[in-house]
């Protein structure tokens, strides 16, 4: 989505300015309301863009991970939910231990 939009933006910034310089050449003269409208559209769409990149990396970290096991969500900084997390370090010491004998 902010990908797209930032892409959006991109195009939209390029092509005012291709139809600037298109519109002086083609025609000698140019809408100038019609350039500012697209290229404010793209700043637009880019600034947009920005912002739900910014908002999304900020909610992936608000969410946090999930468990990788059942696919609940953890606390952050939290691999394993609580069930799993004991349940891994059981196994890691039950491993362990089977490597000690
Ligand atoms: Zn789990």
């Amino acid at each position: 989505m902010a990908g797209a939009l930032l892409r959006l933006g991109g195009f939209l910034i390029v092509a005012s300015v291709v139809y600037l310089a298109a519109a002086q050449v083609l025609a000698g003269t140019v809408h100038r309301s019609l350039f500012w409208m697209i290229a404010t559209g793209g700043a637009a769409c880019v600034a947009l863009g920005l912002l739900l990149s910014i908002a999304g990396r900020g909610m992936a970290a608000m969410v946090g991970r999930s468990c990788p096991r059942c696919g609940r969500r953890v606390a952050r900084g939290r691999v394993y939910c609580e069930e799993h997390l004991q349940a891994t370090i059981n196994e890691y010491r039950d491993h362990q231990r089977n490597r000690g004998v």
